[in-house]
């Protein structure tokens, strides 16, 4: 529960002290905490990888480095260039999003397609270190399919980078309760009750270092809560440490947007 803050004005009025109550200034300066947050863990995070390069390249412009030693240290930029790219194009993806400009225009998404597309970019992703399966049978819906693939994209992904070799990871897509249910279980790492509700949080992360060692940018969960509020969706998150997650989304068949869309976090 936050304290509420409010700007108010005292004026006389009549020989007597009124009271005006300009605006409510909570939510602005909440806002306002959240952007500055977000520059501030945005940089942070570009800072690190430029690093890396910057460094690597003061070393190139020495003399005397083998060929060996280049390659390994050229090898290195580009995976740190990657990621900062990576990190860029969610950046952009998120902020395209919230944006009131581009707004979600639906179209019949080819389910079919959509769910061999996700399931084929896991098992790409996995190389061959899961078993990853796939049961489509529901209808198809009305929403964005680049959206829905961007937001189911992340959670199949997530089971992939949060799951060790040899695990197991099933992706589902069905009929449910008049709407569509899409879900990914997975046999991974999973997460304590007390994370869950910060999950969607643009840079929240369980483990810092192991979702840098899987080329995590921090900002997957934060994709798929707005995917989903831009489709009247619902995301569901079932977990336990050590022993795996599910993590489920409801939509309608027909997207409607909301006027003041509302995230179901359980
Ligand atoms: P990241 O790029 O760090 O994976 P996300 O926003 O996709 O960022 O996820 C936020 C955090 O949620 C991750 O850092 C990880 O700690 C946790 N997480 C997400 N999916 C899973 C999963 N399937 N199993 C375990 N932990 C997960």
């Amino acid at each position: 529960f936050r304290e509420r803050k409010l700007i108010v004005h005292i004026i006389p009025f009549e020989n007597r002290r009124q009271i005006l109550v300009t605006h409510d200034a909570t939510e602005t300066e909440r806002i306002e905490e959240m952007r500055r947050d977000f520059i501030a863990n945005a940089s942070h995070e570009l800072r690190t990888p430029l690093t890396v390069i910057v460094g690597f390249l003061e070393i190139a412009a020495q003399e005397g480095l083998d060929a060996a030693t280049r390659a390994a240290h050229l090898k290195l930029m580009t995976e740190q260039g990657h990621r900062m790219q990576h990190l860029i194009e969610d950046m952009l993806t998120l902020s395209r999003l919230e944006s009131v400009d581009y707004p979600m225009r639906p179209d019949p998404v080819d389910v079919h397609q959509l769910m061999e597309q996700v399931a084929r970019d896991a098992r790409a992703l996995s190389a061959g270190k899961h078993e990853i399966t796939l049961t489509v049978d529901g209808p198809n819906v009305m929403g964005s399919y680049e959206e829905l693939h961007s937001a189911f994209g992340n959670l199949a992904s997530n089971a992939v980078r949060y799951t060790p070799a040899g695990g197991k990871i099933h992706l589902v897509w069905k009929e449910h309760e008049g709407g569509v249910k899409f879900k990914v279980e997975d046999t991974g790492i999973g997460i304590s009750p007390e994370h869950i509700s910060r999950l969607t949080e643009r840079f929240y992360r369980v483990d810092k270092s192991r979702s840098r060692e899987t080329q995590g940018t921090g900002l997957g969960l934060a994709i798929v809560k707005h995917v989903l509020l831009r489709h009247s969706g619902t995301l569901q998150i079932k977990s336990e440490a050590g022993k795996g997650s599910a993590f489920i989304v409801c939509l309608p068949k027909t997207a409607v947007v909301q006027q003041q869309p509302e995230l179901l976090l359980h």
